[in-house]
């Protein structure tokens, strides 16, 4: 099956060239020709796919969701009474929703089983490619323990999600190849505190440096790679040091951090938009108050560490912690990394060639010949105008392995 995709421009992020009259030609799947119209022997059988109007790019990069969380704050009533099963069922409508909003690949930093990636590359339902880490490991009390002062645990592990909470390096490593067992791509750490659990605090480290080291060691001979959630300033250098390879949040770097991340050629990931949704949850009456507080606490310090990392060239690969937000809003985040200094240009890269870089997913983040059919078509220019990839809305056509997954006419 050959397609050809016809837009009025096309948008190469690598280069930030943009061509008129442009067609994206998909053979089983791949990319085989993206250019001018003119000089384009389209093959005779291909069918057509008419995106007039439209400017094509590759499709987004997520590198940071939680596809199994629901995105509508924090209700502890509601989770009790969820059955692990419809938690998992959750991910069927944010994966469509994530596709929606023009993002083709994600990465998923805890929440969905490898079952999740499984049933969407077998087409049991649309949804973006996927990395998964399956469990986010903190230690007790940390970040990932959902033990509440009641003495009651939400984490209830699964044959395929191991139980996230984990002390010393020798229960370190063995936590590790098990969720290397149940089919994790990346390895998730909590070095710091965070904002939605209930016992810790988001400027405290969490981890000793030895549990992190042997944590990255063990994914490292299994060829994984390890993302910290890292907010506070301590816990940021640690996971540095012990040699994680992306930085979540990083909402208290310094310059000592800073210059780190750019000799250990670290990617930021800096979810900007999650304590948005933590305070606009809150306002709707939906977020118990220690996490409205601590949301509060974090925001400004975070856009002041975020801006610093930027005007210091490090490496911002996008990601947005939707789950905390709800699933297909994920575009936002454009508008608040601009805000911020990122050329628009660069942002679009953070979601699509440096995404793809940083993750270390083949195939995705550029229409070059042998890459995924994985695009999106909006109607005008993302560089003259953001806004058009931060509302699902604006996302008028997605394209995934040559597919039509989302047409919606202008
Ligand atoms: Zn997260």
């Amino acid at each position: 099956m050959i397609r050809a995709i016809h837009g009025d421009a096309l948008l190469d992020p690598a280069t930030g060239e943009s061509i008129g009259n442009a067609v994206v030609l998909i053979a089983d799947g791949r990319v085989t020709k993206a250019g001018k119209r003119d000089g384009t022997q389209v093959p005779r059988d291909a069918e057509s796919v008419d995106a007039s109007g439209l400017t094509l790019l590759p499709g987004l990069i997520d590198c940071h969701v939680h596809l199994t969380s629901l995105g509508e704050g924090l209700d502890f009533a509601r989770e009790l009474t969820t059955p692990p099963t419809f938690e998992l069922m959750r991910a069927v409508r944010a994966a469509r929703r994530t596709l929606d909003a023009g993002f083709t690949s994600v990465r998923d930093a805890a929440g969905s089983p490898a079952g999740v990636k499984m049933a969407i590359e077998a087409g049991y339902f649309p949804g973006p490619r996927m990395f998964v880490t399956v469990s986010a490991l903190s230690q007790t009390g940390g970040h990932t323990d959902a033990h509440f002062m009641c003495g009651a645990d939400l984490d209830i592990p699964l044959p395929d999600r191991p139980y996230s909470v984990v002390d010393g390096v020798e229960a370190m490593r063995l936590r590790v190849r098990e969720v290397i067992r149940a089919g994790a791509d990346w390895i998730k750490l909590c070095t710091s505190g965070g904002v939605l659990s209930p016992g810790d605090q988001p400027h405290h480290s969490a981890l000793t440096l030895e549990e992190i080291r042997a944590a990255v060691e063990e994914a490292q001979v299994q060829g994984r790679k390890v993302m910290a959630h890292a907010q506070a300033n301590a816990g940021i250098k640690n996971a540095l040091k012990a040699g994680v390879a992306t930085i979540e949040h990083g909402i208290w770097l310094d310059g000592d951090a800073i210059e780190m991340m750019l000799d250990g050629h670290n990617a930021l990931v800096p979810t900007l938009v999650a304590p948005h949704w933590v305070i606009r949850h809150a306002e709707a009456g939906k977020m118990p108050s220690y996490a409205i507080a601590k949301a509060k606490a974090v925001i400004d310090d975070h856009r002041a560490s975020i801006k610093l990392a930027i005007e210091s060239g490090v490496t911002l690969a996008f990601g947005t912690d939707t789950g905390v937000g709800p699933h297909g809003s994920n575009g936002e985040e454009f508008l608040l990394m601009h805000e911020l200094g990122m050329a628009p240009l660069d942002c679009i890269r953070a979601a699509t060639t440096v995404a793809a870089e940083t993750i270390g997913m083949k195939g995705v983040g550029s229409l070059e010949p042998g890459s995924w059919g994985d695009l999106i078509g909006v109607p005008g220019d993302p560089i003259t105008n953001l806004e058009l990839l931060a509302k699902p809305e604006n996302i008028r056509l997605v394209i995934k392995g040559g597919d039509v997954v989302k047409s919606s006419a202008a």
